[in-house]
């Protein structure tokens, strides 16, 4: 199969499709690799890189929906890429159509078979091609935490991980989910003492017999979230409930009883946030005060670090960008139930439930 990656081109985007790893996997079953020029640069590859994997470097993203059979992307296909895509070609990339009718009425017309990243299932019920990215936001966020405490950025000029004589900072992580595990751990790692919160009683038993030693845990009720929020010097919002919007657990009300200049990292901010003020922020600007109370609202963390992002998606999205090419996807989705609930969008129609129930469209 001809299979293309084109450079992404919506605002602040730096990762790639396709790392030289995955395009290596490619040509070694047998398959051809376009690559747009430059497609790579953001997180670090240049074109070198891919043509010493085997693959064709092309001059111009035209060339590449022209020519291949499937295109590999990272973020949904934008108005310029939708009017290249035409009947029988594969797109293979993040697409979250629920919220986006306009992208989904551009599909349609198309023509072309569309599996979506986010929707893509696994034995445990799990998302894998969404969870490598709450890795990566969940460990960034101690990270971020860190530096919004420091007194320049306006935080309480608290180091998280103490110093002989000094105790460590308090890190309080709401939701034990895969966001909160990694930034738990790595806010343990730093040095901070931890504590997790979750509202799923299993959920504190895992975390409970995998990390009793390393941070503590306790259940999520508003009286305990609170309580412990007023001890917090960095409190990490990581929660989730599938298909809604992330419930507000800190009030504006409740910010007076913070610690002055204790940091808000809301995570789940790209649900609508789980502190009242929160508000949407990006990388050029990712902080503000409110109420004393520093609060970074960065809905896109894993951008900070394309290079690691690209290369931890890459390495979940290759299995089933091997099957799709080696089997083709109709005979790819029949044998993988999971790679089966990707399919969102084929020959005209919609072919998954909660898209069609959020956009009021025949499934
Ligand atoms: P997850 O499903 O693995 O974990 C969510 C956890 O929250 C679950 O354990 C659940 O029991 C718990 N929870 C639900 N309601 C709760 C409550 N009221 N109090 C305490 N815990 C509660 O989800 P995840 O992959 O860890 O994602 C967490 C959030 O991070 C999501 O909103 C996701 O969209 C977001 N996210 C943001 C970025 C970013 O760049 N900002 C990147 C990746 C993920």
């Amino acid at each position: 199969m001809r299979i293309g990656c084109p450079k992404e081109i919506k605002p602040q985007e730096f990762r790639v499709g396709m790392t030289p790893d995955a395009a290596r996997e490619a040509v070694n079953h047998g398959h051809e690799v376009l690559i747009e020029t430059g497609a790579g640069t953001g997180a670090g590859f240049a074109d070198a890189d891919y043509v010493a994997a085997g693959a064709k470097i092309l001059g111009s993203a035209e060339e590449v929906f022209a020519q291949a059979e499937m295109i590999v992307k990272v973020k949904e296909p934008q108005a310029v890429e939708r009017k290249r895509l035409r009947e029988g070609q594969v797109l293979f990339t993040y697409l979250h159509l629920a919220p986006d009718p306009e992208q989904t009425k551009d599909l349609l017309a198309s023509g072309a078979t569309c599996i979506a990243y986010e929707t893509v299932t696994d034995d445990r019920g799990g998302l894998p091609l969404l969870a490598p990215m709450s890795e990566v936001a969940g460990r960034l966020a101690p990270q971020v935490g860190a530096w919004t405490l420091q007194k320049a950025n306006g935080g309480r000029g608290v180091l998280l991980g103490g110093v002989p004589g000094v105790a460590p900072a308090r890190v309080l992580v709401i939701g034990g989910g895969v966001v909160g595990t990694h930034a738990a751990k790595v806010a343990a790692g730093m040095g901070a003492d931890v504590t997790v919160l979750d509202r799923s009683i299993q959920r504190l038993r895992y975390l409970d017999d995998v990390f009793g030693g390393t941070f503590k845990n306790a259940y999520a009720s508003a009286g305990n979230t609170i309580a412990m929020a007023r001890e917090a010097d960095l409190i990490i919002g990581a929660v989730l409930i599938p298909g809604a919007a992330a419930p507000k657990l800190i009030s504006k009300a409740q910010l007076k009883e913070l610690k002055p200049g204790a940091a808000l990292v809301d995570v789940a901010i790209d649900q609508g946030g789980c502190f009242e003020t929160s508000r949407p922020t990006t990388h050029q600007d990712p902080i503000y005060e409110v109420d004393g109370i520093m609060h970074y609202c960065v809905a896109n963390m894993p951008g900070a670090v394309a290079r690691t992002s690209t290369q931890a998606l890459g390495n979940a999205t290759m299995p089933f960008m091997l099957a799709l090419a080696d089997k083709g996807w109709k005979r790819a989705c029949a044998e993988d139930r999971h790679l089966l609930n990707g399919l969102n969008v084929h020959a005209g129609k919609l072919t998954y439930e909660a898209v069609g129930a959020a956009l009021g469209l025949p499934v």
